[in-house]
């Protein structure tokens, strides 16, 4: 039986993506010390498959850890030897880091999955269940809208469970919009007997092209009237900001009022969009 992971009081967590240039890693320290405002339970740092993002992951998570905040570094398992992650979770442990998020992670384009000795996330909670054996509180993650490489629904719903079965004890949404596609994937997996908490991953809207881009890539949909509002807006990035805003808002409220265990910012290293949400939650 999985230990179940509960954030105590705090509903919020955030991720950001280690940053390239010491400018930006400059604004992401100040960011941080913006967004302690809401207390995280935790800011969690992405990692690039076959390791191309390690360092900049370490710095991020160790920046983080360094603001008096508990960080959560991401681990992708493709592309990588089983030998180069254990060493990664050896030196994670030695750092006295306790949670992680596990995952698959894409395929660097030319190579195909067959070349990687671990293949999917389920392979990794596994890894880190042999290797480190409970010293890590793993979270995966989960697609109230299926993954865009699943065959079915029921297919990847199998998959998710496996992670959870592998000894995963909480779950990150990839974001969506809309909050029955959350609502229907909990019920599915705890209809398959899955306990652990389903966190809701939610993206603020700041910039529709960039995000259009991405929900494709990803899978996430942007429902059609959230769509043609914000391409209504064109270039007016403060009505594109402002109704983004709103739609956000109304979903984290909805998900909140509705028992979701927890709000997982993308927060794209940006306070802002975070901070108005979280107030505005915080008034009602
Ligand atoms: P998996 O759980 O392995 O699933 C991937 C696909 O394979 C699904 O279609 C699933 O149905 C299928 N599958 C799973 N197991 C099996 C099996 N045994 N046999 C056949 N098919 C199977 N990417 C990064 O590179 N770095 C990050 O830091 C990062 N952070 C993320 C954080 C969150 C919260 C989320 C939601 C995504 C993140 N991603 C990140 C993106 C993620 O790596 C991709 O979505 C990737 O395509 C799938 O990763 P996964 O861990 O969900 O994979």
């Amino acid at each position: 039986m999985n230990r179940i992971e509960t954030e105590g009081s705090r509903f919020f967590s955030l991720e950001y993506f280690p940053p390239r240039e010491q400018s930006a890693r400059e604004r992401l320290v100040e960011t941080t010390k913006q967004l302690l405002e809401i207390d995280p339970a935790y800011i969690s740092v992405t990692y690039g498959a076959g390791g191309s993002t390690r360092e900049g992951t370490e710095d991020t998570v160790q920046m983080v850890s360094n603001l008096g905040c508990e960080a959560v570094p991401h681990l992708a398992c493709v592309g990588s030897q089983p030998e180069a992650i254990r060493e990664i979770l050896d030196s994670y442990q030695a750092k006295g880091i306790r949670r992680i998020v596990a995952l698959r992670g894409d395929m660097p384009s030319g190579m195909g999955l067959a070349d990687s000795p671990l293949r999917n996330a389920v392979d990794l909670v596994r890894l880190i269940r042999e290797h480190s054996g409970d010293w890590f509180s793993i979270k995966v993650a989960a697609y109230p809208e299926m993954h865009p490489q699943a065959e079915s629904f029921d297919e990847d719903l199998d998959h998710f469970v496996a992670k959870v079965n592998a000894g995963a004890n909480m779950a990150i949404t990839q974001y969506f919009y809309n909050a029955d596609a959350y609502w229907d994937f909990v019920d599915r997996a705890q209809a398959k007997g899955v306990t652990i908490p389903i966190v809701a991953g939610i993206m603020p809207i700041t910039n529709y092209s960039k995000l259009a881009r991405f929900s494709k890539m990803c899978g996430a949909e942007i429902p059609r009237w959230i769509a043609k509002r914000l391409e209504s807006y064109g270039d007016d990035v403060q009505s594109i900001r402002d109704f983004g805003h709103e739609v956000v808002s109304r979903l984290c409220d909805d998900l909140r009022r509705g028992g979701a265990p927890g709000i997982h910012f993308y927060t794209l290293n940006q306070a802002e969009p975070v901070l108005k949400i979280c107030r505005a939650l915080q008034a009602q």
